[in-house]
């Protein structure tokens, strides 16, 4: 077989994420027809297992395609030719957003928010007193700002208007708190390489009775392969309307497994006390956390790149020479200035451990002046707490 990465390589990028040996497993041994009892009965556990994590009784759908894919998925559907979409622009996701709706020829309104901050409901709700929209689209956690934004608050301004609420929870979901139905989100999408602990390929929809009364109507745009009502009128048999990443959904229901024997709750509390754990590593090391400390995502760390190192060196020196893949930030605003670690998925404290022992032997062979293990010891003594 040839070895498809160096030996020492660790994935601790928000996303993809590294998958766990039994997820690997069952990838590797389902070999089934996507319309037999077999296959429909995976998806259907799936389906079963998956709607607790984005707390909500609808239907889901599953679309072979990485995250973009629903994000795109998910306006199609809803928006049409000259309707108005609203995006809370707070970095890269949102501006992927807003690309794709233009693409599909909608309106787009924006209401900025710095970077590092997460959406302000008030600003949302000013904005939609002014005008009618088809939809609001706000990222839960934006991967390039580590910002999450405060979604229940959000729902509530929205929800007793006619505008759906569309969420890109894309690295939040199963690592942050998601309760779709209680927020009252009317979209909500997340892919498989992210905290589900799959490689990508997969991408998960849930669509609530108010936009499903929106994507049922014929007044919206073309869709064929995104149509949310072939993907219903197959769920319904426990199936896709075309050819599933079949191996993907058997490992997505072994990573749905493993969540649940954990404990959803437990998860979560995993992936808080992990990102507190690194942000306190960090901080010893004396770098600065990016974002806003209101906001601090539990699934993405962010970090400013400290004065007089240049901003890819961190980054390509932890690879070279310690193997463990971390990465810039992909917003032109930001590029060069941050570098941003994933804590989410199958992630334990002594991958966090080894995350700052590379970290601070990085910043010292850079020539900081730094005391290289004192990120080990500041978490250490955080997750023995
Ligand atoms: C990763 C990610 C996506 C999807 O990106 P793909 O590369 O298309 O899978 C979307 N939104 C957020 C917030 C993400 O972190």
């Amino acid at each position: 077989m040839t070895p498809s990465a160096p030996p020492a390589y660790r994935l601790r990028l928000p996303g993809p994420c590294p998958v766990p040996d039994r997820v690997r497993h069952a990838i590797a041994t389902t070999e089934l027809n996507h319309r037999g009892p077999e296959f429909r009965e995976i998806l259907r556990d799936a389906e079963t297992l998956a709607r607790p994590l984005f707390g909500t009784e609808n239907p889901i759908l599953f679309f072979a395609g990485s995250g973009t894919a629903v994000m795109e998925a998910s306006l199609v559907n809803v928006l049409a030719p000259d309707e108005r979409v609203l995006v809370a622009a707070n970095g890269q996701f949102s501006e992927r957003m807003k690309a794709i709706s233009l693409a599909l020829g909608a309106k787009v309104d924006t209401v900025e928010f710095e970077l590092g901050k997460g959406v302000g409901a008030a600003a949302i709700a000013a904005q939609l007193d002014r005008h009618d929209y088809r939809a609001v689209v706000v990222i839960h956690n934006e991967s390039a700002t580590g910002a999450v934004s405060d979604i229940g608050a959000i729902g509530r301004v929205v929800a007793d208007r006619p505008t759906l609420l569309v969420v890109d929870t894309v690295s939040g979901l199963g690592a942050i708190d998601m309760r779709q139905d209680e927020w009252r989100v009317d979209i909500a999408f997340t892919a498989s390489q992210k905290a589900l602990m799959c490689p990508p390929g997969l991408g998960l929809v849930s669509v609530s009775p108010k936009a499903w009364r929106v994507a049922m109507r014929n007044d919206g745009l073309p869709r064929f392969f995104w149509d949310f009502r072939k993907a219903r009128a197959a769920a319904e048999k426990h199936e896709t309307p075309f050819t599933p990443p079949v191996t993907l959904v058997a490992g997505l229901r072994e990573a749905l497994h493993m969540i649940h024997e954990e404990g959803p709750a437990n998860v979560l509390e995993r992936h808080r006390r992990l990102a507190a754990a690194l942000r306190a590593g960090c901080t010893a090391l004396g770098l600065r956390i990016f974002t806003d400390p209101t906001v601090l995502s539990n699934s993405v760390t962010v970090l400013c790149v400290p004065e007089g190192i240049e901003g890819s060196a961190i980054v390509r020196h932890m690879r070279e020479r310690y193997g463990t893949v971390i990465v810039g930030c992909r917003d032109p605003r930001l590029t060069g200035r941050v570098f941003r670690f994933g804590t989410m998925g199958h992630v334990q404290d002594a991958d966090i451990l080894v995350d700052l022992e590379h970290l601070g032997a990085t910043l010292r062979d850079l020539g900081m002046r730094v005391d290289a293990g004192a990120g080990v010891v500041a978490a250490a003594k955080l997750l023995a707490g």
